[in-house]
């Protein structure tokens, strides 16, 4: 059987560079390498306060980014996380199976409800890992590339998997993450110690952006105080955010990029890689809206829930059935 890949975005808000570069750019090379089950995480989207028509926009959004960036809906399964119902029964399940203790230990737990007030955290943030968790198990998932952020999580779903294999037999399959070598973690432009984020409006390029607002946020990005374009991450985290924005685009290595800019300004240089991505998004904008305004992920979404339904039954009837609930 041909590998399964699996990804999921959250509708959360507008796509940055960082989720472009981190996985939605590879996807397209992927319909040739497997069976690619791509998902648009709607319900994940919950777990944090969002707007209802916010929120029906950005998975529109999102879908129309999806075909955009060159998915074939006939090749890929492309659709809602919340059409098919299968991944909240499974989560009902999953849900016994990971414990309180290792899921106040997942660093996006951490980092999200570190400034609510403990009364204000819905259940959803907390038991967050158990829905990802499930989305990946009900697929038989091989694959699932990741930003670097969300390896964690995929390591506690081998766990999962492992301890309800151990319980029950081989009845789950273990997936394996899958992250980029140079830009699993684009970094802010006006803090390059965090990760751009797209909840975090300060310091992303929003895929929507128009081209003058990408060249001003790229070059008023914050470096250091240096003079010398060279790949440190830890001393020069903002040139080296930049650099790896630049070569990922560009299809070279760092190294090569790095050459490029031997003697070269911080503005000559940032102007350079506002170059590579406007010409990056410029194309890529054009056909999101060719989507939107034709609709096309209308009859994408509807295709892709009956191609992911039919998957995801069989599976999690075989986890019932495992677990002694009866199929009368
Ligand atoms: P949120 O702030 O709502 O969590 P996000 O930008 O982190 O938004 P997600 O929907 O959580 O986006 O993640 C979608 C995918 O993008 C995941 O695979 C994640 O690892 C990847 N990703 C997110 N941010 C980055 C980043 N800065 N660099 C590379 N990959 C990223
Ligand atoms: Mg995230």
């Amino acid at each position: 059987m041909a590998q399964r890949i699996l990804t999921g975005i959250k509708p959360t808000g507008q796509l940055t560079l960082g989720n472009y570069i981190g996985v939605l750019r590879d996807l397209p090379k992927m319909m040739d390498k497997g069976e690619c089950i791509f998902f648009i995480a709607d319900l994940h989207a919950l777990t944090l306060p969002i707007d209802p028509e916010v929120l029906r926009q950005n998975s529109i959004d999102l879908a129309s980014f999806y075909l955009a960036a060159g998915l074939d809906p006939e090749k890929v399964t492309l659709f809602l996380q919340s059409s098919v119902s299968a991944h909240a029964e499974l989560n009902a399940i999953m849900q016994n199976y990971l414990y309180m203790g290792e899921l106040s230990r997942m660093t996006q737990f951490k980092d999200k409800s570190a400034k609510m007030k403990e009364s204000a955290i819905g259940l959803g943030l907390f038991a967050y890992p158990v829905l990802m968790a499930s989305d990946i198990i009900l697929y038989d998932s091989d694959v699932v590339p990741v930003g670097e952020d969300q390896i964690q999580h995929i390591e506690l779903t081998r766990d999962l998997v492992n301890r309800f294999n151990n319980r029950y037999g081989p009845v789950l399959k273990e997936p394996h993450y899958q992250v980029r070598k140079v830009g699993a973690r684009i970094m802010s432009l006006s803090d390059p110690t965090t990760k751009m984020s797209k909840s975090d409006p300060k310091g992303d390029i929003y895929l929507k952006d128009d081209m003058k607002t990408v060249r001003k946020k790229i070059m008023s990005a914050v470096t250091d105080s240096g003079s010398e374009v060279k790949y440190d991450p830890e001393n020069k985290p903002g040139i080296s955010n930049l650099l790896t924005i630049y070569a990922v685009l560009s299809d070279i290595s760092i190294e090569e990029a790095e050459k490029r800019f031997v003697g070269y300004r911080y503005g000559d240089f940032k102007k350079a890689v506002a170059d590579v991505v406007v010409a990056e998004l410029e194309p890529f904008q054009q056909k999101y809206q060719q989507i939107i305004d034709n609709k096309e992920y209308e009859k994408a979404l509807q295709i892709g829930a009956k191609k992911a339904e039919a998957m995801a039954r069989p599976v999690l009837n075989r986890v019932k059935k495992a677990v002694g609930l009866l199929d009368i």
